[in-house]
């Protein structure tokens, strides 16, 4: 007999096996200066500022 499997593997316990490979939503925190809301540890991308200081230029 080839080595296959006795049952197919039902939906419930695919999902299971598969429970760690959901994705994440992208952490978001509020800049302290525009009160934008930007990516954890980045540059804000609204006012250009990163720990205070101006980075980016901005319009
Ligand atoms: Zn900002």
């Amino acid at each position: 007999m080839p080595p296959l499997p006795k049952r197919r593997t039902s939906r419930a316990r695919q999902g299971e096996r598969r429970q760690h490979l959901h994705i994440t939503p992208p952490h978001l925190v509020e800049c302290p200066h525009c009160h934008e809301m930007r990516p954890a540890h980045q540059v804000c991308p609204n006012c250009g500022t990163y720990k205070g200081e101006q980075v980016l230029k901005t319009k």
